[in-house]
């Protein structure tokens, strides 16, 4: 069967065929590095790891660019705010930020390239569209995107230009000619960082730089685009507008992907009443992915995300997240360590039993790969993944051969794997349960000593507990022990 992907151009689900045979080329937009990102900013680097992982496993090769906006007004204002180098911000939280995805297992795109280090080529793409007739520079020292110069400007919201001009929040601005032209360059305001280009000082606007970048590293028409759903109209219209003038090739991309947003719950300190809302800094009821990340197990969040669509919102609360947890534990827990498991090159076992779970494991990557194939489909995916951890345990506690059982497991670990899951990493447990069955062994190794009258080697078991802070008491039915400080 294809893999099919909706595209939001079209509004449907299409075959996935990409321009080059094997290879996929795919760009998202990444996050404007004034703060700390929160999980809303995670939950689309994991859904396009998700997508990415995925069309590894079905052998394409992925050419994967995600971009740093590192100049922006924000970054301006915070850097003002802290009296230091707007480059001191943007450093600080791109660094960041790939550690934090990095912790959350996200693999790390082809290129990263940030808009500062692309102005040349945004300085030479603005002059090119403005020879042709698309771009106007204002009195003020803007130039614009003359909108309606791209024919069917608002295809991919499905929007006509008077649907646009209506329902959207633009600014009317006296140096556009159209209030849905949209600024490619924007003149500096004194003390601003800026580049010197043939209209004055300035800085490039953000449509822009998503056009060079994906066109740079790329090519003039790419396979996947993706980003947020907020980010449809304006930026990713701009964005075709822009790249299709520049190469006068249609389409720029074959296939607009669209991650749902994440929301969570907001209360509004005056009236106590409560809704739910995008989840941003300016409204407050974000969290951070470092915040996160001290939650325990970091693949917590990817299974929030792999529970839900990719393309549906996501709403975020305490109860969603404890599921998620809960059904990774049950997951992962097919790896912790069971005296069942038997030998995992023995085909002894009953045969019936084993032939069972060599039917459900084959059974349950068919039905993976046909959930995935279908616009990754992930929630799917993963019931197909809890039907197999279902059959393991049945096939343990059944008779199954231990070669069947190792089978079984290699299978979920691989596409648990294919989804970004680290399936034999254990969550973390605090430590104590990791080394009590070091401590038992000590306990019955000194007990075997005193049998045998080796008191002073006994005494050293005991002390040498004692030392690491673990506190044994001999009672009459046995020995106990306790953590002690
Ligand atoms: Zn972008």
């Amino acid at each position: 069967m294809a893999l099919k992907i909706s595209n939001t151009l079209s509004g449907r689900k299409e075959d996935f065929v990409p321009i080059e045979p094997g290879l996929v080329t795919m760009y998202v937009c990444g996050v404007t590095v004034y703060a700390s990102s929160h999980i809303g900013h995670a939950m689309s680097a994991l859904t396009f790891d998700i997508i990415r992982r995925y069309l590894e496993y079905r052998g394409y090769a992925v050419r994967h660019v995600v971009n740093f906006t590192d100049i922006d007004d924000k970054i301006i204002k915070r850097a003002n705010e802290e009296k230091v180098e707007w480059k001191s911000i943007t450093e600080r939280y791109i660094k960041e930020y790939l550690d934090w995805m990095d912790a959350l297992n996200v693999k790390r795109a082809t290129v990263y390239p940030r808009a500062t280090g692309e102005v040349d080529g945004i300085i030479a793409a603005i002059q090119t569209l403005i020879e042709k007739g698309n771009a106007y520079a204002a009195p003020n020292g803007d130039v614009y995107f003359r909108a309606l110069s791209q024919p069917d400007y608002g295809a991919l919201k499905h929007q006509s230009p008077d649907e646009l001009n209506a329902g959207a929040r633009i600014d009317i601005d006296e140096a556009k000619e159209n209030p849905l032209d949209f600024a490619l360059w924007k003149a500096a305001k004194p003390g601003e960082p800026n580049w010197t280009s043939p209209w004055g000082e300035g800085r490039p606007g953000w449509h822009i730089e998503c056009s060079v970048m994906a066109m740079r590293y790329l090519g003039p028409q790419i396979d996947v685009h993706g980003g947020g759903t907020d980010l449809i109209f304006p930026h990713h219209e701009n964005e075709i507008a822009q790249s299709e003038n520049l190469t006068g090739e249609r389409p720029f991309v074959r296939y607009w992907a669209h991650n749902g947003l994440l929301q969570a719950k907001l209360v509004d300190p005056e009236t106590g009443k409560s809704s739910v809302e995008k989840m941003s800094k300016s409204l407050g009821n974000t969290l951070s992915v470092g915040r996160l990340l001290e939650m325990g197990d970091p693949d917590m969040l990817r299974m929030f995300v792999l529970g839900s669509h990719y393309r549906n919102p996501l709403t975020y609360t305490d109860e969603s997240f404890e599921v998620a947890f809960r059904s990774l534990e049950r997951i992962k827990s097919v790896f912790a360590p069971h005296e069942n498991w038997g030998d995992p090159t023995s085909n002894e076992g009953k045969p019936e039993a084993t032939a069972a779970l060599e039917q459900a494991a084959a059974s349950a990557k068919a039905g993976f790969e046909a959930a995935m194939d279908d616009d990754f489909n992930t929630p799917a995916a993963i019931a197909r993944l809890f039907d197999l951890v279902r059959e393991i345990n049945k096939g343990r506690d059944t008779g199954a051969s231990g070669a069947s059982l190792n089978a079984a497991r290699e299978t979920l670990a691989e596409l648990g794997g294919v989804l970004g899951l680290r399936m034999k990493e254990l969550p973390p447990t605090g430590g104590s349960q990791d080394v009590e069955p070091f401590i038992k062994l000590l306990v019955d190794l000194r007990k075997e000593l005193k049998t045998a009258k080796q008191y002073q080697l006994a005494d050293r078991v005991r002390e040498g507990l004692k030392g690491l802070g673990v506190k044994l008491e001999d009672r009459p039915d046995g020995t106990t022990w306790k953590y002690e400080k």
